[in-house]
C-alpha cells in the first residue's frame, strides 16, 4: 500500500503543479496516470507546439513546459504510478481514501485531488479476433519497459509520432528484429522521423510494411506470430514476440463516472466560490476535469485551482493548525528528503 498526504489522479500540467503547491505546504503527493509518461495532453497531443498564454513565458513548447513543471516539483519528490488507471476509490473508516488501479496497486491518503483532464487516455484498439486473449501476452498498446525487450521480434503498427518514435528506438537501440506496419504509404509523424525510418530500413535495421495491416494473431499461450496482409491481398506470416498497435489514444472519463461524484457536461462539478471541492469531502477536482460557471479549460486556470484546492486540503489534514500564507520569495523552497 502506497501512503501519502495527497493522491493526485492525472499527471498532466495541473497535477504536476499541484505537487509543487502541496510541497510548499509540506504535503507529500503521489500521482497516478494511465499513460506511462507525465504531461497529459501536452505530452500526448502536442509536445512540439508552442503555447503562448503561460504567464511569464511569451512562448514555450508544450514538452518544455512539462519538463519545467517536473523540475519545479522535483524538490518535493513525488511518487508515481504510471501506466495504470485509477479504477476505484474507497472511503475508509478513518475518513482516508484508498485508490485502487486497474493493476491493483493500492494508494492511501486523507485527500484525493483529481486532475484527470478530459479523462484517462485509452488506446484505440484494432478490430482483430482474439485480440483480448493476447493483451499483456505479447500485445500492448503502450511501451513500458523497452529495455526488457532486447533480442526479441518486435512489431509496431501505426503512422503517427508515437509509432515512429518507438520503431526508431527499437531499430537503433537494441538487438531486435523490428518491423513497422502502416496501413497507408503516407505517415502523419514528423518529417525528420519519416526520413529517419527509411534510412534505418536502408541500413537493414527495420523492415517497413506499407499499405498493410495485421489481420491475425497466433500463439498457444503468448503471441508468437502475426499475419500481415497488404492491400493487394498478399499475406505474410512473421514471428513476433511483441506487437504494439500504436494507433493513438482517446480520452474517456471512464471509471470517474462511478465514484459518486456530481457530474455535469462530462466533468466534475466543484465549488469554485470556495476551494474546488467536490460533493465528497476530501476529494477535489482541478484543471480540465472540473466544471463550474465561467469555467475555462486553460492551463493557467488549472494552476490557480490547484493552488486554492491544496490550501483547503491542508486545512482538512491539519484542522488544529492555523494556515498562514507565505510568499516563496520569503520562505524559499524547502524540499523533502526521499522516503521521508
Ligand atoms: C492541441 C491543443 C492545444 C492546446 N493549447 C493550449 C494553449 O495554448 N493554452 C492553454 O492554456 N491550453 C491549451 N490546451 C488545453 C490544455 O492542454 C489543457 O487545458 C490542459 O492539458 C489541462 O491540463 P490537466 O492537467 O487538467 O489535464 P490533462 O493534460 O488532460 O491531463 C490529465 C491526465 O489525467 C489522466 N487521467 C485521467 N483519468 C485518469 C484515471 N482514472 N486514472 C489515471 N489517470 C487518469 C490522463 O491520462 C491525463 O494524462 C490545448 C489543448 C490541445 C488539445
Amino acid at each position: 500500500m502506497i501512503k501519502t498526504d495527497i493522491i493526485i489522479i492525472g499527471a498532466g500540467p495541473v497535477g504536476l503543479f499541484t505537487v509543487f503547491e502541496a510541497g510548499l505546504m509540506k504535503l507529500r503527493c503521489h500521482l497516478i496516470d494511465t499513460i506511462p509518461q507525465i504531461g497529459g495532453q501536452l505530452s500526448e497531443l502536442y509536445p512540439k507546439k508552442p503555447i503562448y498564454d503561460i504567464p511569464g513565458f511569451p512562448s514555450i513548447l508544450a514538452g518544455k513546459l512539462v519538463e519545467n513543471l517536473m523540475e519545479q516539483a522535483s524538490p518535493f519528490n513525488p511518487g508515481f504510478t504510471l501506466g495504470e488507471r485509477a479504477e476505484k476509490i474507497v472511503k475508509n473508516n478513518d475518513n482516508s481514501f484508498t485508490v485502487i488501479t486497474d493493476k491493483n496497486t493500492e494508494h492511501n491518503a486523507p485527500i484525493v485531488i483529481i486532475s484527470g483532464g478530459l479523462g484517462s487516455f485509452e488506446p484505440r484498439k484494432p478490430k482483430i479476433d482474439n485480440l483480448s486473449f493476447y493483451e499483456d501476452k505479447g500485445v500492448n498498446y503502450m511501451v513500458k519497459n523497452p529495455e526488457n525487450l532486447n533480442k526479441k521480434n518486435v512489431f509496431i503498427s501505426g503512422g503517427g509520432d508515437s509509432a515512429l518514435d518507438w520503431a526508431i528506438y527499437f531499430a537503433e537501440n537494441s538487438d531486435n528484429r523490428v518491423g513497422l506496419i502502416h496501413r497507408s504509404s503516407n505517415f502523419r509523424a514528423h518529417k525528420e522521423s519519416v526520413e529517419k525510418i527509411f534510412l534505418l530500413e536502408k541500413q537493414n535495421k527495420i523492415k517497413i510494411y506499407l499499405n498493410s495491416q495485421v489481420t491475425k494473431l497466433k500463439g498457444e499461450n503468448n503471441l508468437n506470430q502475426i499475419i500481415i496482409s497488404d492491400d493487394s491481398g498478399n499475406n505474410t506470416e512473421v514471428k513476433s514476440d511483441h506487437w504494439f498497435p500504436l494507433f493513438g489514444l482517446i480520452p474517456r472519463l471512464g471509471p470517474i463516472l462511478n465514484w459518486g461524484l456530481k457530474i455535469e457536461k462530462n466533468a466534475i462539478v466543484v465549488n469554485n466560490s470556495l476551494d474546488y471541492s467536490t460533493n465528497i469531502k476530501g476529494i477535489f477536482a482541478v484543471g480540465d476535469i472540473n466544471t463550474y460557471q465561467g469555467k475555462l479549460k486553460l492551463i493557467l486556470c488549472g494552476f490557480h485551482e490547484a493552488t486554492v484546492a491544496v490550501k483547503a486540503a491542508y486545512k482538512l489534514i491539519n484542522p488544529e493548525k492555523k494556515y498562514v500564507m507565505k510568499y516563496t520569495t520569503i520562505q524559499g523552497v524547502q524540499g523533502f528528503e526521499k522516503n521521508n
